[in-house]
């Protein structure tokens, strides 16, 4: 049987989850800054909050971008198995990126890593950054992730010893001290426990699409750690230093304990196409 999911409808679908993920910032994260700025206890943090919480509401207002930054694109792909067979999809979500870019509009950032000659529409060899899982449904979802580099670059990985209990709230505490206000705070930590030295990247990554509100006991200690730092919003002293701690795991090697802190700044950006087998989509 041929699918109903047609190519135009993959480059359609991943040009409009790129355009709200740019646009609108999830309704939880927002949620997260606004009790932030009501219980904050600095007059300077209290100030940076309501300019984000201003700033958040201008560009949903207007359909323009949250931040300069726009990032790169990320997408993660869940195809279902009892989808028909479907057209090229690596090629339908580049050409959704490269079309993106000029309708959102896209700060053009990717650049070869060596010469940093700029391709001048977001894509390149390996970005977009495509993340493929299945599942049982009859829906193809795409979700996109644009991610800065100001966060992106303060991110970490570390093979730690396994025998040392605490090292790894003590790795994320150095980390988030180290990085101040570079990665723009409040920040939310998505952080990957074991696999291998990828898996545990991959984790780490795929913990920031958690609901921010969403975190268990171990997550929510973490964060109080966290934000007793007092390195507070845009690293001018504060209670919020992170809005959320989220924390992915797998099982490892018993020799090796790979950690890896993807750390990703209030602009906590994503949007989901969800396309039926029919070839019709929503974003959520
Ligand atoms: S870290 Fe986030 S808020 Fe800061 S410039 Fe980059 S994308 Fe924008």
């Amino acid at each position: 049987m041929e699918s109903g999911i047609k190519h135009e409808d993959i480059v359609e679908a991943t040009i409009s989850a790129i355009k709200k993920a740019e646009t609108e910032l999830p309704d939880d994260v927002v949620a997260c800054l606004e009790k932030a700025e009501q219980i904050e206890s600095s007059e300077i943090a209290r100030s940076h909050l309501q300019a984000i919480l201003e700033n958040i509401g201008i560009a949903r207002r207007h359909s323009v971008p949250i931040c300069q930054d726009t990032g790169i694109i990320i997408l993660f792909v869940e195809i279902g198995r009892k989808l028909p067979p479907l057209p090229d999809l690596e090629n339908a979500l580049a050409e959704g990126v490269r079309k993106a870019t000029v309708e959102v509009p896209l700060r053009p950032n990717v650049v070869h890593p060596l010469t940093r000659e700029n391709s001048g529409d977001n894509t390149g060899k390996g970005l977009p950054d495509i993340k493929y899982s299945f599942n049982e449904s009859e829906e193809l979802r795409i979700t996109a992730v644009p991610k800065g580099a100001g966060s992106e670059n303060m991110s970490i990985l570390k093979m730690l010893n396994p025998t040392e209990g605490d090292s790894i709230d003590r790795l994320v505490l150095e980390t988030i001290r180290d990085a101040g206000g570079k990665p723009c705070p409040p920040v939310i930590l998505g952080i990957g426990v074991g696999g291998s030295f990828d898996k545990a990247a991959l984790l780490a990554k795929s913990a920031l699409l958690e609901q921010v509100n969403d975190m268990d006991e171990k997550e929510h200690a973490l964060l109080e750690k966290v934000n007793s730092l007092g390195v507070g919003p845009m690293g001018t002293g504060g209670d919020t230093t992170a809005l959320a701690v989220h924390i992915m795991t797998a099982h490892c090697h018993t020799a090796s304990l790979p950690v890896a802190i993807n750390i990703q700044c209030w602009a906590n950006r994503h949007a989901t196409a969800v396309i039926g087998g029919e070839g019709k989509w929503n974003i959520i």
